[in-house]
């Protein structure tokens, strides 16, 4: 096991909804948390890493730096999704060795499993057959992440891990009608459409592909117990364990924000891939388990929604 006490770790991304998540929970363990502002250090530039690096010293850096985005985003900006990625991952990593950081962990995604894979997804599916085109840029730079990690222990004797979590939500996620994802986007359709006393509240796809959502404080508390039980080679899925179909899940929100009308298809928009439950025995093998229902989850989620849009109720 690694203890975290007297430690300094790098949280990289900690503006983002997980690397934020990852800075509150990491207030009660006994370490320093570091961060690096956007505009001191760019992620994609090996000289700014490196030097942030030889300055702050940490002992452990969680990768949680990423550009993300929900399906219509991802077929959007392919460029964007790829080189970003693959450049934060590459730049990172590397100056993490160069500097002699001895342990970081890389977080991925679940959508680096191949589209036709068995459900629960298990780890043992990378690369066993074709992506998702929807989402195959990020999802080919998530996976050169872990190969990343992989390498440098295999080579180079260091202790990188990687966490693959399963689809997030939680405060701080982006509400962005087009960009963002599933849920965040329902929120708001669903709030405004109560706002605005519409009938109909209109989802993407046919509703039916399915979907497991896990809260980003439970993400949070799972990549810290990593960090303090796992080291290997194999990625670890951080997952619910629960799927619910995107008509559920359009119900489920429109019920929490009080929502009275219908839920409405619009099968012009894409579904991209039918199913994505990751199997997360590996981790509860490791003796972790999600403690945020989805209900709860949502309602809490709705509220930061309302409170940081100052939304009228
Ligand atoms: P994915 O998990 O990579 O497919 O990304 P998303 O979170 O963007 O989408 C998940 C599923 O929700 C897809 O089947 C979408 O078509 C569907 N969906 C339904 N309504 C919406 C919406 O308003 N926004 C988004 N992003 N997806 C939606």
């Amino acid at each position: 096991s690694h203890s975290l006490v007297g430690t300094r770790i790098w949280v990289a991304g900690h503006a983002g909804m997980v690397g934020s998540a990852l800075v509150r929970r990491l207030a009660s363990e006994h370490c320093t948390v570091l961060t690096a502002d956007r505009a001191v250090v760019d992620l994609t530039r090996q000289v700014d890493v490196e030097n942030w690096l030889r300055a702050a010293r940490p002992d452990v850096i969680v990768l949680a730096a990423a550009k993300v985005g929900g399906i219509l985003a991802n077929s959007s900006y392919p460029a964007d999704f790829i080189y970003r990625n693959l450049a934060i991952a590459t730049t990172v990593v590397e100056a993490a060795h160069r500097i002699g950081v001895q342990r970081l962990l890389y977080l991925g995604s679940s959508c680096i499993y191949p589209r036709g894979a068995p459900q629960p997804i298990t780890e043992e599916a990378l690369l066993t057959g074709a992506l998702e085109p929807t989402n195959e840029w990020y999802a080919v730079a998530k996976i050169a992440g872990i190969k990343l990690t992989q390498a440098y222990r295999r080579q180079h004797g260091r202790d990188y891990i990687a966490a693959m979590p399963t689809n997030l939500y939680g405060p701080g996620d982006s509400f962005d009608l087009s960009n963002g994802h599933v849920l965040p986007s329902l929120i708001r359709k669903a709030w405004e459409a109560r706002q605005r006393g519409d009938r109909d509240l209109v989802i993407w796809g046919t509703g039916t592909p399915r979907r497991e959502f896990l809260h980003v404080d439970d993400c949070a508390d799972a990549l810290v117990h990593l960090l303090k039980t796992y080291s290997g080679d194999l990625h670890v899925n951080v997952g619910s364990g629960v799927d619910v179909t995107i008509r559920e899940l359009a119900e489920l929100v429109a019920a929490t924000v009080g929502f009275e009308g219908r839920v409405v298809t619009d099968p012009t928009k894409p579904d991209g891939t039918p199913r994505k439950l990751m199997c997360s025995a590996r981790l509860a093998a490791l003796g972790w388990r999600p403690r945020i229902s989805l209900e709860e989850g949502i309602r809490s989620t709705v509220a930061w929604f309302v409170k940081s849009s100052r939304a009228p109720v």
